[in-house]
């Protein structure tokens, strides 16, 4: 039986999940089996360029060793006590990052959607407690092409009909505004009850959407004139990808441990991680917060069966350990502005991209057909022809988010291997 199982093909476990499978994701056609670094195989063994990293999950590469070293060792020793005790793990986990990102407490969960939830919760209840705001009142500002997660609450704010369409009732307490409009921003906070702002610092699936430069810093001071809680969704730009520790840090190049130096370094009042806080080998998040903020939260008000257990514990530390002692935000930011040189050259030469934006490695290329056409899908499908694997967000847009280590060799090959695909891609 299990031998029979082993050589199945793309094309046969394709239609397996096509079969026992829900149907919510639209996977581009390739069924991978191994990973190292900045590769992964197909059944078939061809090799590709992973130009996703899991959402940027994998922004270590696949399979670093020391994560899965951690992993392995810990799997071992102790998996789960839940939190009914406490375990020899979670305690240097807490101390770990919260040094790591100069906070003073965590709340460690599972998976971004429910860090950002967790997040809502702390943000409301200091609202109610500390702050004055009549109970069940309290609003969150959130912005237009969010994407937070999926639960039910989270979906409630979201503007994308696909994400939210017969999902309803939906939650009631946020306030949406555009993105990267600081007037509009100003003027949501005027409202009564406002308590927090939910932002992305880059709105990844929104399409690599890069606003201002100085958006964050001023929504930072507006928030604070109007006493209002800062949440920084980093789920997804944290963790090294767009060239700092945190995309909130602006050009600040601290590696690991936080220094605060650069007058472009926002600090949010919470910060959400998710993602590479383990480097895609375990599900891990986290809520980050000062005690003024996180202690409204006391025994029985929230919690995870999972949540801080010892081997996320032990993968997450492993996770940062890799990000600072590889110096990845320094890498990153070097690679990225390598990238987008070259993918400003590359537009010069051929009508069918009008656009690369982004920061670090979390970049975009805007393809110059209708968001309802099948162009970028049809790059993608030729690209990963030519080994290189990435997906279209939104249409008409291609996100290009490789594992961090990549180095520079390997990030020429990959330019080849885009240039050639655009180059001789016929419609
Ligand atoms: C992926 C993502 C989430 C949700 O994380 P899950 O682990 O998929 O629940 C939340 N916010 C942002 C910005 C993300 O990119």
């Amino acid at each position: 039986m299990s031998s029979t199982l082993e050589k199945l093909s793309s094309e046969e476990l394709i239609k397996m999940e096509e079969k026992h499978g829900a149907h919510n994701y639209h996977p581009l056609p390739v069924v991978l089996s191994k990973g190292d670094g900045v590769y992964v195989w197909d059944v078939e063994g061809k090799k590709y360029y992973d130009f996703l990293s899991a959402y940027s999950a994998v922004n270590q590469g696949h399979c670093h060793p020391h994560i899965v070293g951690a992993l392995k060792k810990q799997a071992d020793t102790l998996t789960l006590t839940s939190r009914a005790f406490y375990n020899d793990a979670l305690g240097p986990f807490e101390k770990f990052v919260t040094e790591f990102f100069n906070f003073d407490k965590v709340l460690a969960m599972n998976s971004g959607a429910e860090a950002v939830e967790t997040a809502i919760k702390i943000c409301r209840k200091h609202a109610y407690e500390k702050r004055g705001i009549p109970e069940d009142q309290a609003k969150i500002i959130v912005c237009e092409n969010n994407f937070h997660g999926r639960t039910t609450t989270i979906v409630s704010f979201s503007n994308d009909e696909t994400a939210r369409k017969n999902f309803g009732p939906y939650t009631p307490g946020f306030i949406r505004i555009p993105y990267d409009d600081v007037d509009a921003l100003d003027k949501a906070l005027q409202e009564e009850n406002v308590a927090g702002f939910l932002v992305e610092p880059i709105q990844g699936e929104a399409g690599v959407f890069t606003p201002a430069s100085n958006y964050m810093a001023e929504a930072r001071r507006l928030c604070d004139k109007h006493g209002v809680t800062f949440i920084a969704d980093e789920v997804q730009t944290g963790i090294a990808r767009t060239g700092s520790l945190l995309a909130v840090c602006g050009n600040c190049s601290c590696e690991g441990h936080c220094e605060r130096q650069e007058d472009t370094y926002v600090r949010p009042d919470i910060v959400v991680l998710g993602k590479a806080i383990s480097g895609g080998v375990y599900p891990v998040s986290a809520v980050l917060a000062d005690d003024e903020i996180m202690n409204v939260i006391q025994p029985g008000q929230h919690g995870s069966t999972f949540g801080g257990n010892p081997l996320a514990a032990k993968v997450a530390v492993a996770a940062l350990e890799v990000i600072s002692d590889e110096k990845l935000a320094q890498n990153a930011r070097k690679m990225g502005e390598l990238f987008r040189r070259e993918m400003n050259r590359i537009i010069e030469k051929t009508d069918l991209v009008t656009k690369v934006r982004g920061k670090g490695l979390l970049n975009a290329i805007l393809i110059n057909d209708t968001p309802d056409s099948t162009t970028a899908w049809d790059l993608c499908m030729a690209m990963k022809e030519n080994g290189l694997i990435a997906k279209p967000t939104h249409g008409n847009i291609i996100r290009f988010a490789p594992p961090l280590v990549m180095n520079e060799e390997q990030l020429m090959d990959c330019v080849a291997i885009i240039e050639k695909t655009l180059l001789a891609f016929k419609k």
